[in-house]
């Protein structure tokens, strides 16, 4: 498991020092904010939607390793997804942080995150991209992890 765990740091790091999709999208027609004031994170989301398909989306703000890395590859997970399968895929991934996954197969590489549920403060990082992409669906402006 001492290996697995630092393949898991590895993709973390990469993810917070690389962030993919880290851009506003102009011609997005949902966004939300999200904060987590606990750890500083500030997330904005920008989906471009064709009906209830994620056609793009794109990120921008500043947050720890964990909250950005999550939600770079939260836009990653979700891309070309239906609002209702992201919503799906996000419910197996807050079964992973908090240790209680039920298909933690159907994750794919998000399974990275699982070490976060020995953390339960860094939980909300680790979420804090997904509430914002269920905000954004939802089309509720701003969140807050209070
Ligand atoms: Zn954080």
């Amino acid at each position: 498991m001492a290996d697995l765990k630092a393949l898991y740091q590895e993709v973390i790091l990469d993810h917070s020092k690389n962030p993919r999709n880290f851009h506003s999208l102009p011609d997005a027609d949902r966004t939300a904010v999200g904060r987590n004031p606990l750890c500083g994170d500030q997330f904005t989301v920008y989906l471009r939607m064709d009906g209830d398909t994620i056609v793009d989306i794109g990120f921008e703000g500043q947050g720890c390793a964990i909250s950005k890395s999550s939600a770079s590859m939260m836009t990653q997970a979700v891309k070309g997804k239906t609002g209702v399968e992201a919503e799906g895929l996000f419910d197996r991934f807050h079964e992973l942080v908090t240790g209680k996954p039920a298909e933690p197969e159907a994750l794919g590489k998000l399974a990275v995150f699982s070490g976060v549920s020995e953390f339960p403060i860094r939980v909300k990082c680790a979420s804090l991209a997904w509430h914002t992409l269920k905000a954004a669906l939802e089309a509720k402006g701003a969140i807050s992890m209070e």
